[in-house]
């Protein structure tokens, strides 16, 4: 993938850097992207290789103390392009990634490093800086030891000036050099003082991209051509994005790294506390506000995430909507499980609770519903008064940067939550880390490794791990086709991706055949195809590496004794694709029937009464849920009371509600979320005991 620099856009700036950068510069090599703060494409940011910060509308005094009316302010500031282009920096300067700042870009650059400004340079300055028709000439002087001077080859020369405010040379950060400087004593180009442990950065005043002799004068021609040999030296740890449903990689996001993440943490710890001091109300109202820019991003965010992960379209728009619903009651119950509780009043002594948050808690998270277990997670957590560093799984990497941009854009601050990017390494670092809570949705091997890990820390840990969850088709059912059909999707829904999906099925010999006909009869009747495309219910599946596992449980199944009735094998048609697979004749010593599957196969086993299912239900090491299909509510109950899992469901299965705890047992995880339980999970209880 070609390497993307990023420049930060208006309507007017960005033909001239198109011009300046022109093909023979970008080749095969490079590609331009906007940043602009008015689509506010946060997410792209993480994307790009080397930054370039445009000129533009004076920044907010506010940013440097200064005053608000001043000669010649603009009739608007551009806050907002002030907040997204700091971000850009930030971003740049955490990984290290080349910086060119020009004009606006330079001043910007001076401000978040702690400078402050001249605000007007005066009419006889402005004469000489200020454009009015045409950019205006004038000569620089550059400092020698200077990387200017190293890249430019030159102690001054001519450049073209276009601004009415500079850098205020009495109250410089300490970070930063002035390198240029033109005769009226104007600072024209800065630099870091250090530049060790920081990327490229060098910053000017003159606009290189519009010279009108850009082609020639080293101060714009040089300057390029160091930005972009910076950008291609540049050291920078990139992460693939893969569509599922074609292969193909369809974005490539720097990682982060220890020096990044401790920074990140760092920053969070600014944050927490008066996070936490915020009213309640006003925390759920930003959730709320989170959550109407799910309703109002739908489409965007699902192509995102079916490009990601490779669900159905309506599959991923259904995921968005339930991490909705779910917001609803955890919005509407927060203040009832969050608020302090008198216990016990009685004459002159009162015992109270109060619910103090973790602190800084760590949600390292699984793809297969990204915005559903990320909401189980960071929405209480965010409720509770914590600050979050969320780690997406390496498979839904850009839907977690969405997940950020909205919650941003909702009202969280930026040192209240933020995203760590990357795979299992990523993942190990967040583990070294003095965090004060861990909060894992994925496998059982990772999850027990964490939960090892951590143990020393002596902070809360909970695992939402996966499956193998039975469903059980008693001998008084009616309807069998239409139940056949229900927990067909049960088993397959997501491509059977889903922790809580149906993995076997034990059906009463009495119903059993009529209930294997018409369940075949449905999952054939699905159609499997491009994600993207109306009417696909099967989409890919979404690791490459799954086909594989998949292939070996049919394998051994059969080898075992099993029959395949439908299915069994990899689709070819570009992407992994993965038929879905009925076997019957199955039993407890095969793959399929004891190890979760997380794909589109299901073995169906006959058993002759409530007790042998039962007992085939209970033979497991997984525990999350269990199903019984039955017209008597009594006899379900009570095969679901003796079920050892998290959830009994009876007539239905593959759901969860905000409202009751979400939990495993023994290899499904412990702890729980959603439900009251799932709100306080993010709190210490403290208690009161108050006399007087
Ligand atoms: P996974 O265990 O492979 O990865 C989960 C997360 O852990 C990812 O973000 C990954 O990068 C990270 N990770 C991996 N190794 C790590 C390490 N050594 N240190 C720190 N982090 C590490 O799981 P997955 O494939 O993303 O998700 C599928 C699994 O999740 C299935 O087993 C499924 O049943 C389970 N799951 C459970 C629930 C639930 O609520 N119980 C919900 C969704 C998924």
């Amino acid at each position: 993938m070609k390497k993307k620099i990023g420049i930060t856009f208006t309507t007017t700036n960005f033909l001239n850097y198109l011009d300046w950068f022109d093909k023979t510069d970008l080749g095969e090599t490079f590609e331009l992207v906007t940043l602009s703060f008015e689509q506010n494409n946060i997410e792209d940011i993480c994307q790009c290789d080397g930054f370039v910060l445009t000129g533009g509308v004076d920044i907010h005094p506010s940013r440097y103390n200064g005053i608000l009316n001043y000669p010649n302010q603009p009739q608007q500031f551009q806050e907002e392009r002030d907040a997204f282009e700091s971000t850009v920096y930030w971003y740049a300067k955490l990984h290290q990634l080349p910086v060119l700042g020009i004009c606006r870009g330079m001043q910007l650059v001076n401000v978040l490093e702690g400078g402050s400004m001249v605000q007007d340079l005066g009419e006889k300055k402005n004469q000489v800086h200020r454009k009015i028709e045409k950019d205006k000439k004038h000569l620089i002087r550059i400092e020698e030891n200077s990387a200017l001077h190293r890249i430019t080859l030159a102690q001054n020369g001519e450049v073209n000036s276009a601004h009415h405010q500079c850098i205020d040379a009495n109250h410089m950060p300490d970070s930063l050099m002035a390198v240029a400087s033109a005769d009226d004593a104007t600072i024209e180009a800065i630099e870091f003082k250090n530049p060790s442990n920081h990327g490229f950065m060098l910053c000017v005043q003159w606009h290189p991209e519009r010279m009108e002799e850009k082609n020639t004068n080293p101060l714009s021609i040089n300057i390029k051509k160091a930005f972009l040999n910076a950008i291609n030296n540049s050291f920078n740890m990139k992460m693939k994005i893969i569509n599922p449903a074609t292969a193909e990689v369809i974005a490539e996001v720097t990682k982060d790294d220890a020096s990044s993440l401790n920074d990140k943490l760092k920053l969070l710890k600014t944050g927490q506390k008066n996070w936490a001091r915020v009213p309640l109300q006003e925390r759920i109202a930003v959730i709320n506000q989170y959550s109407n820019l799910l309703a109002e991003n739908l489409e965007a965010l699902a192509k995102t995430l079916t490009a990601e992960v490779g669900k159905p379209i309506q599959q991923s728009r259904n995921e968005i909507n339930g991490s909705r619903s779910r917001i609803v009651w955890l919005t509407n119950n927060a203040e009832k499980y969050l608020q302090e509780e008198i216990m016990q009043a009685s004459a002159g002594m009162t015992e109270l609770i109060r619910y103090e948050p973790l602190g800084i808690v760590c949600n390292i998270s699984a793809w297969n519903y990204p915005y559903l277990v990320g909401t189980n997670v960071f929405i209480p957590a965010l409720l509770a008064g914590n600050a979050v560093l969320y780690k997406p799984s390496e498979h839904a990497t850009l839907t977690g940067l969405h997940i950020e941009k909205l919650l941003k854009q909702a009202g969280v601050p930026d040192n209240v939550f933020q995203v760590a990017v990357g795979a299992a390494d990523t993942g190990e670092i967040l583990l070294s880390l003095p965090l004060d809570g861990y909060f894992f949705t994925g496998s059982y091997r990772t999850g027990k490794y964490i939960y090892e890990k951590v143990a020393n820390k002596m902070v809360p840990c909970q695992c939402e791990l996966g499956g193998k969850d039975p469903l059980y088709i008693t001998d008084d059912i009616e309807d069998i086709a239409s139940i056949a059909a229900g927990t067909a999707d049960g088993a397959f829904y997501n491509n059977g991706q889903s922790c809580c999906a149906v993995e076997r099925i034990y059906v009463n010999e009495k119903v059993y055949n009529q209930y294997v006909d018409a369940f075949v009869k449905e999952v054939q009747s699905w159609k499997l195809g491009h994600p993207m495309e109306d009417g696909v219910y099967l989409g890919a599946v979404s690791r490459e590496s799954q086909i594989e596992f998949l292939e070996q449980q049919v394998a051994d199944a059969i080898a075992k004794g099993a029959t395949l009735l439908t299915g069994g094998k990899r689709v070819d048609r570009g992407g992994y694709y993965f038929e879905p697979t009925v076997l019957i004749n199955v039993n407890h010593d095969m793959s399929v029937m004891r190890e979760e599957s997380f794909g589109p196969i299901i073995g169906i086993m006959k058993v002759k009464d409530d007790e042998e299912a039962l007992a085939l239900m209970n033979d497991t090491d997984y525990g999350l849920t269990a199903s019984v299909y039955s017209r008597d509510r009594e006899r379900a109950e009570k095969i679901l009371s003796q079920t050892d899992a998290g959830t009994g469901y009876w007539n239905c299965c593959d759901r969860v509600s905000a409202a009751v705890p979400w939990s495993g047992r023994r290899h499904s995880g412990f702890g729980a979320t959603l439900s009251h339980a799932g709100i306080r999970a993010f709190t210490q209880p403290k208690a009161f005991h108050l006399r007087g």
